[in-house]
């Protein structure tokens, strides 16, 4: 099968024939339809994340068909659609796995970090780790859900019940989040790169009541801002614009370097958090409420032989919404 893999952090990645997997007995093997391009794929390619299995093909947001299943799986069927998400696998018995906090799990293993993943024609998943998706979403559309979504989605849970969120970094989760908030009745601050009209201009299609650059100052304090740009100084920004209360929560694997701030701007039981990886919980009450808001994503195709194209534009800003690969079989 052809595959995209990379060999060493830093570099292209390759287009290259390699075997296909092997599915265990609690495995499935899965044609790859899309596979949507994470900024986490980007922090892996560039180096920022530690101890990637390598060589790697990356891709966490996979759609595509049950090929074959694993003689223990009871969950699909060949044929089935399926969602492959971030999270790949975990112990079940640690502290974590055994008080509903997966995404935390010692031994976790990361679908196109720790494992292969899908910028690929076929990928091997553990079959519970793997979501039926909605009818409504084709496969395109359903492949930014998997991580832009679903840890968005956790992110948004993380804030509580805000009335007024701010979102910063106004790339592929943040306009599927803004969808769900608007949807709950949450009012959008979103939050861009400086002079970005044009992304302001699509946030406020999405129903953000606001929308400026990240140096600007909302109109109203928040109760509550996610930070999905991997930018350390947003954070004491953010903070500053929260009324008491409030939590900024980065949803990001990766972040440059936190500047200090004076305590009085976290005074008034503000609170800062990260959010990490994701349980399944998150994905099945994600899947559930996808449909009925529902939800439209914004996506740019890419063919899998152009995934450093993808990566390219993402890095520079130069997408709208999120880039998918799609595979030609
Ligand atoms: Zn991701
Ligand atoms: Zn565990």
């Amino acid at each position: 099968m052809r595959a995209m893999v990379l060999d060493a952090p830093k570099k292209l990645l390759q287009l290259r024939d390699v075997a296909c997997p092997r599915p265990n007995a609690g495995q499935l093997l899965v044609r790859v339809s899309a596979c949507a391009v994470c900024r986490t794929d980007l922090h892996i390619v560039d180096g920022e994340l530690p101890e990637p299995k390598l060589p790697l093909i990356p891709g966490h947001e996979i759609v595509g068909r049950v090929e074959k299943i694993g003689r223990a799986v009871k969950t699909f069927r060949a044929g089935d659609r399926v969602g492959i998400p971030w999270l790949g696998w975990t112990c079940g018995r640690c502290k974590f796995c055994r008080s509903n906090r997966e995404n935390l799990c010692r031994r976790a293993r990361f679908t196109g970090y720790t494992m292969d993943g899908g910028y690929a024609e076929f990928v091997a998943a553990d079959a519970r780790f793997c979501f039926h998706l909605p009818k409504q979403f084709d496969n395109v559309a359903a492949a930014p859900l998997l991580c832009a979504g679903l840890i968005g989605f956790r992110a948004l849970r993380k804030c509580g019940d805000p009335k007024r969120l701010g979102l910063y970094g106004f790339g592929a989760a943040a306009h599927i989040i803004a969808q769900v908030a608007v949807f709950e009745g949450r009012e959008v601050f979103a939050f861009t790169r400086a002079g970005d009209s044009e992304t302001q201009k699509f946030a406020q299609r999405l129903g953000a009541t606001w929308a400026g650059g990240s140096d600007e100052t909302p109109p109203e304090k928040l109760d509550a801002a996610i930070i999905f740009a991997p930018v350390g100084a947003l954070m004491p920004i953010a903070l500053r614009h929260l009324d008491k209360g409030g939590v900024v929560v980065s949803a990001g694997i990766h972040m440059s370097d936190i500047p200090g701030f004076p305590y009085r701007d976290l005074w008034g039981e503000r609170a800062i958090c990260s959010v990490a990886n994701l349980t399944r919980r998150d994905g099945a009450e994600f899947l559930k409420i996808a449909p009925r808001v529902p939800i439209r994503t914004e996506t740019e195709t890419f063919p899998l032989a152009e995934a450093n194209e993808a990566l390219t534009r993402l890095r520079a800003g130069r997408l709208t919404g999120a880039a998918v690969l799609v595979m030609d079989t």
